[in-house]
């Protein structure tokens, strides 16, 4: 078993979403909710920044990680 640990979940025009930007615990059974909310919320702050990606996936990081 194994987890994605990773500083950022973006580089460029890519963001991760789920298991690959990480994974809240590989016990707790919330990781395909979690997989979605995150897509909700990267899509959420695309439209917020008007779709300057950067900004975006700045925000979206600092949501899902509080
Ligand atoms: C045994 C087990 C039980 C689980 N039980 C639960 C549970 O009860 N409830 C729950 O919420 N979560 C559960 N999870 C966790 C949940 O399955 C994951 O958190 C969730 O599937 C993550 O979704 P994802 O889309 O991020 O990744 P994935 O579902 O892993 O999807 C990634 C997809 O990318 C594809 N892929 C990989 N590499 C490439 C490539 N190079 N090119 C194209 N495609 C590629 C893969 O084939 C896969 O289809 C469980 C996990 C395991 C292993």
């Amino acid at each position: 078993m194994s987890q994605a640990r990773l500083d950022r979940w973006s580089n460029g025009r890519v963001a991760l979403v789920g298991d690959a930007g990480y994974c809240p615990s590989p016990r707790s059974g919330q990781g395909t909710s979690m997989a979605l909310v995150d897509a909700y919320v990267l899509v959420s702050q695309l439209a917020d920044s008007h779709g300057d990606h950067r900004v975006a996936y700045a925000h979206y990081q600092q949501e899902m990680q509080g």
